[in-house]
């Protein structure tokens, strides 16, 4: 390796090596490759003493050239390899502004809550007030004073929770009318919304449900009060198109017992699998308040009469929202809470 041609070659390799370092690791290999002790550069540059004069000086000078050029190289692909580098780590950490942000999940009211919620505000537009009681009751105030003492059957309608010789988790908010009226004399109209629970479950029954339960007192309340508050009522939360009807039924703590229907919401009354045909759904059980209820609370039930009413939260939301089974409202599964 001593002539120039040698050195052209080796010139050519060593820039065309040069030129494809990707990175510095590379470039590095390159430099100890062509520039490094035991390069072929070095190598004649070593053996040029040992040449006739003028060849040496000759091959001497070019390879001193070509040792210049090749460490030009190096340096200027070192410096264009940094600066890549450096574009690159700057671009990692730069901010994207033109990246649509990640989107918040917000929560949202249960639909159990806003049924709820828009029951009451209907009651309240027309002068209900709204009271609390308690979810574990004495049997007194969920059973006796309803008019159903220990031997009656009506009992036996409500599989009850018993947490103690005489308590229970209350069957019915109707316990709040007993409190209420107990601590407070007529006129009174109040509300009771709350979470009650019975032995039952299955896709339309829930061990643990909601009702709302309200009632009003004063002198000469009738049975007109009740279908004029209760239709309003029906109308304000299924629209006002829709019929109505009520149907003698039993309740131990009313006299006379009603239920009452709205037109079908599915089949708008012609029939389907919801109304079993009927095309009628029944939303609410209400009644006169039973004079040995009043007695019970002390009122005199000659001078005071009153009406009350109760019905599921899960039911109104259900019709309303037209979902087919109760369980769904406590799964807490965020795909079905997000329809509404
Ligand atoms: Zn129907």
């Amino acid at each position: 390796m001593n002539d120039t041609e040698s050195l052209e070659s080796l010139r050519n390799e060593a820039l065309a090596a040069i030129g494809a370092a990707v990175d510095l690791k590379e470039l590095e290999a390159a430099r100890v490759k062509y520039l490094g002790r035991k390069s072929a550069l070095l190598a004649v540059l070593r053996e040029v003493g040992q040449l006739e004069p003028e060849k040496r000086a000759v091959v001497g000078k070019r390879a001193n050239e070509v040792k210049k050029d090749v460490g030009d190289a190096l340096d200027h692909r070192e410096g264009d390899l940094a600066a890549r580098a450096r574009e690159a780590a700057s671009l990692a950490d730069t901010f994207d502004l033109t990246l649509p942000g990640e989107r918040f999940r917000t929560g949202h009211v249960h639909p159990l809550a806003s049924t709820a919620e828009e029951i009451v505000q209907i009651f309240r537009s027309m002068g209900f007030e709204v009271a609390d009681g308690p979810e574990i009751e004495t049997e007194y105030h969920n059973f006796e004073a309803l008019n159903m003492p220990a031997f009656h059957p009506a009992r036996d309608m409500q599989d009850t929770f018993f947490v103690g010789d005489d308590l229970l988790l209350r069957t019915h908010t109707s316990n709040v009318q007993i409190r209420a009226m107990k601590t407070r004399k007529p006129p009174l109209s109040v509300l009771a919304p709350g979470r009650v629970y019975r032995r039952d479950s299955d896709i339309t029954h829930s061990p643990m449900f909601h009702q709302i339960e309200g009632f009003m007192v004063d002198e000469r309340i009738t049975l007109g009060h009740l279908k004029s508050v209760l239709s309003s009522f029906v109308r304000a939360i299924f629209g006002k198109a829709r019929k109505v009807r009520f149907r003698p039924s039993y309740f131990p703590f009313v006299e006379p017992g009603a239920e009452m229907d709205v037109e079908c919401v599915m089949c708008d009354g012609k029939g389907c699998r919801v109304c079993k045909s009927s095309g009628w759904l029944e939303i609410l059980g209400a009644g006169m308040i039973h004079p040995k209820v009043l007695a019970h609370v002390g009122y005199d039930s000659e001078k005071y009469t009153g009406f009350a009413f109760g019905m599921g939260i899960e039911r109104v939301a259900m019709l309303r929202h037209r979902i087919s089974d109760i369980r769904l409202f406590f799964e807490n599964d965020v795909r079905f809470l997000e329809q509404f």
